[in-house]
């Protein structure tokens, strides 16, 4: 067994040992501990396996974090690299942020944008907005980011779809940390990208061997993960291809990471309301996924992304039974 494999090993077993969560489903209460969540190998195209991290069995969102895919690094080298066609979506926003790559994201607004490392792509569906992301055919060797998905709330779900691209973040360096604020409000700092709900993104860099520590906010419920290195945070081990789970009632966190670790911070106040996800869409109810796909099928509501060289994805076929409602901790509703 690697060290790697051996220290998450370890952290998995003191997480497991800490008191389940007996909190009914959709009340928002102090969480005890963390938990830490093992992501999984999801097959994206012919080329590339991503591990997604959100949603999860027993841990569907982090605030209103609902999909986080970690991709990476990639040799893309003598590759297409990224190659994601036409595709709706509907109830969310998503969040693009690179490591390493760049990718030429296209939208039904007519928007053509590269985006590579250090800058943030924010796309708000509304009620509905289709885009393609690909790397351009000349592309750096390595590809490597997450791509996120934040629930959308009443009445932004059902509003204008928007797209931004943020060039420039708050950076700032602190005792023994580097932070980017992709997303949200710290240390005083607010990121330019426009959220619904009170939300954190941070890209973290310690730069020990000193721990460093960060104010947290109580009513908000964190997650961390390690997009590259590794790093102790409160005394448990965060490798790669793994979440952290921090519920809410902490004032600061204490990590301590191995060089060159780059962390990715979310956080945000619970979002309780239970949600519909299949395939790209973000819906309330079985009716409106129902709705969303016939509108794709039918080239209605998400616009056309104009000069993709691919024809836009067909929905996949929905499941024979009913699509059901689930709250934040993976609790059934209707
Ligand atoms: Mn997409």
């Amino acid at each position: 067994m690697s060290e790697g494999r051996r220290a998450y090993s370890r952290a998995v077993e003191r997480t497991e040992k800490m008191p389940a969560e007996t909190r009914p489903p959709g009340v928002a209460t102090v969480d005890p501990g963390s938990v830490l969540l093992p992501g999984h190998d999801v097959p994206l195209g012919r080329y590339t396996t991503v591990r997604r991290l959100l949603p999860q069995r027993q841990r569907r969102l982090v605030g209103a974090w609902c999909f986080v895919d970690h991709f990476g690094p990639d040799d893309v080298a003598e590759r297409p690299g990224m190659e994601v066609p036409p595709h709706p979506h509907t109830g969310l926003q998503t969040v693009t942020w690179l490591l390493d790559g760049e990718i030429l994201h296209r939208d039904s607004l007519g928007n053509v944008q590269p985006i590579r490392p250090g800058q943030l792509n924010v796309m708000t569906s509304g009620h509905g907005i289709a885009h393609s992301e690909r790397s351009p055919a000349q592309h750096p060797p390595l590809m490597h980011g997450v791509q996120l998905w934040v629930a959308l709330p009443d009445p932004a779900r059902a509003g204008e779809a928007d797209f931004a691209h943020h060039a420039e973040l708050p950076r700032w360096r602190d005792d023994d940390l580097d932070v980017t604020l992709l997303v949200g409000e710290l240390a005083g700092e607010r990121s330019p990208a426009v959220v619904h709900t009170p939300l954190l993104g941070a890209q973290l860099e310690p730069r020990g061997p000193a721990p460093a520590t960060l104010r947290l906010r109580p009513d908000f419920e964190y997650g961390l993960l390690a997009m590259s290195g590794a790093a102790d945070v409160d005394g448990v081990a965060l490798t790669p291809c793994a979440l952290l789970y921090l519920g809410t009632g902490r004032e600061r966190l204490t990590l301590r990471g191995e060089p060159g670790s780059r962390l990715l911070l979310l956080g945000g106040t619970p979002f309780d309301e239970p949600l519909v996800m299949w395939w790209n869409f973000v819906g309330r109810s079985h009716e409106e996924v129902v709705a969303a796909r016939e509108d794709w099928m039918a080239g209605h509501r998400f616009g056309v992304v104009a000069d993709d060289p691919a024809p836009p994805l067909p929905a996949p076929a929905l499941p024979t039974t009913r699509l059901k409602a689930r709250d934040r901790s993976g609790g059934v509703h209707g």
